[in-house]
């Protein structure tokens, strides 16, 4: 599979779902997880509040000059949540709703997804709160290179390494690698991931959060529906992630009944042709005017039939409003935070599998950390052990996933979630113990 160019589709924002009911913005979700998780594992007080809190917390405003002569002011945020397993590691976003809660919730996120997948790092995350659509290329770099410099006291391969996120892509990455590197007086490699190949990117990065999201849904449809091949799926977000997913779904041989961007929604009961659709895509950069189904409100689709469900796009999606009107028996988190902690209790006793952001959307930051190892290593992995690696991993932490929770009788979330914070704590009570009252 030849690797994608991230975010040539330029549709990078950061919508929420309509009509959504729910207060409760993604960091409360983090916080509430981390609750229950803490309940269960019977932490005190003050180890709770060591996780709820975030150990570094950067913002940044900035002016940055306009290709029309005329400046214009940027805020920003970086966010490192734990650093006990290892560097910070967590993606940028651009996008003009990036706020410090949702950094935060994200940087949580990432600290438990590392941990759990067993990688030495902890969580970060930052954002810009812009819609990178309204700048220019040339405008583009200013503003990340100037970004760059803001944060290159804490940025660095053994302390803080970025990755693409909504609204940014490898390009990205390439300026961040390129300003960090003059700073630092030399070719720092290590210092992101999710770069192109031509400058030590992996093989296998463009597609690997989709891969992993493919293969937990893989493994999941068998376990609670049956053979993957009679199987009809809902995809929601047709960028990096969602895109990838509908593509290796659809090769996988699962019948991808609907899908949706920001702009509106696809359906067809016989299935989408999605290669078909991802060379529309590639032309108009947008699902609309495709031929090949009918065209549908954008959330509609969310309550549709179907075996599984991938929401691929932005937090919130399923919600306290929708929650009871979901039919799908399996629901695999592409994107971070798309389930609020209301839907997540609808939906689990209604019986429809949820398996959590921290394990399904893995995959991107397990070759990230393949990338960076092999930046480390100065040599370069073939695809195939690359993807062989990845699909391992996957697959070893579904399976410790679903023993905890089968063991503890808990959601795959609650299982999930104890596992990695319970990592991060040994860890921390290794190198500075946490004496409770
Ligand atoms: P992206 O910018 O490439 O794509 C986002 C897609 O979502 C676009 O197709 C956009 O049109 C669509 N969208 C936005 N709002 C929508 C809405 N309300 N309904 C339907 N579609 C909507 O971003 P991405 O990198 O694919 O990230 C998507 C999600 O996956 C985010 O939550 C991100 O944090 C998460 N994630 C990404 C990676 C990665 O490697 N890129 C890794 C792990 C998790």
């Amino acid at each position: 599979m030849g690797e994608q160019v991230f975010g040539s589709s330029g549709t990078l924002t950061l919508e929420m779902t309509e009509g959504s009911p729910d207060r409760t913005g993604p960091y409360e979700a983090a916080l509430d997880t981390l609750s229950r998780t803490a309940t269960h594992l019977k932490m005190s007080a003050v180890e709770q509040k060591l996780y709820a809190t975030c150990k570094r917390e950067v913002s940044v405003s900035f002016p940055i000059r306009l290709d029309n002569g005329t400046s214009r002011v940027v805020k920003g945020y970086r966010v490192h949540h734990n650093t006990a397993l290892g560097p910070a590691k967590g993606g940028i976003r651009f996008a003009t709703n990036v706020d410090i809660d949702e950094v935060r919730a994200l940087a949580m996120w990432m600290t438990w997804k590392c941990a759990l997948l067993g990688i030495p790092y902890g969580g970060a995350k930052g954002g810009l709160a812009i819609d990178p659509r309204e700048f220019s290329k040339e405008e583009l770099e200013r503003i990340t290179r100037r970004f760059t410099r803001e944060l290159a006291d804490i940025f660095g391969p053994d302390k803080d390494i970025p990755a693409p996120d909504i609204g940014t892509d490898q390009q990205t990455m390439a300026w961040i690698l390129d300003e960090y590197s003059v700073v630092a007086g030399y070719l720092a490699h290590g210092v992101v991931t999710g770069k192109p190949l031509a400058l030590g990117g992996s093989l296998g990065r463009a597609l690997a959060t989709s891969s992993g999201v493919t293969e937990i849904a893989l493994a999941a449809l068998k376990e609670e529906v049956g053979d993957p091949r009679l199987c009809t799926a809902i995809v929601q977000g047709f960028g990096k992630v969602g895109a990838g997913v509908a593509q290796l779904l659809h090769e996988a041989g699962v019948s991808v009944v609907a899908v949706s961007d920001e702009y509106g929604a696809l359906s067809n009961l016989a299935g989408i042709d999605v290669h078909e659709l991802q060379r529309h895509y590639s032309a108009h950069g947008r699902l609309t005017g495709f031929g090949g189904a009918e065209h549908r409100d954008r959330d509609s689709i969310l309550t549709d039939a179907a075996d599984l469900l991938v929401p691929a796009a932005v937090e919130g999606v399923l919600h306290g409003g929708n929650a009871s009107r979901v039919q799908v028996r399996v629901v695999v988190e592409g994107a971070n935070g798309p389930t609020t902690p209301e839907a997540d209790q609808v939906l689990n006793s209604r019986g429809v599998v949820i398996v959590p952001d921290i394990l399904a959307n893995a995959g991107g930051v397990v070759v990230s950390y393949f990338e960076w190892a092999q930046a480390n290593q100065g040599y370069r992995w073939g695809e195939e052990t690359v993807a062989e690696r990845l699909k391992e991993r996957m697959l070893d932490a579904w399976s410790r996933v679903r023993a905890y929770a089968r063991a503890h009788e808990l959601d795959l979330r609650a299982a999930a979630t104890a596992l990695a914070v319970s990592e991060v704590h040994a860890a921390q009570q290794l190198r500075e113990e946490i004496v409770s009252v």
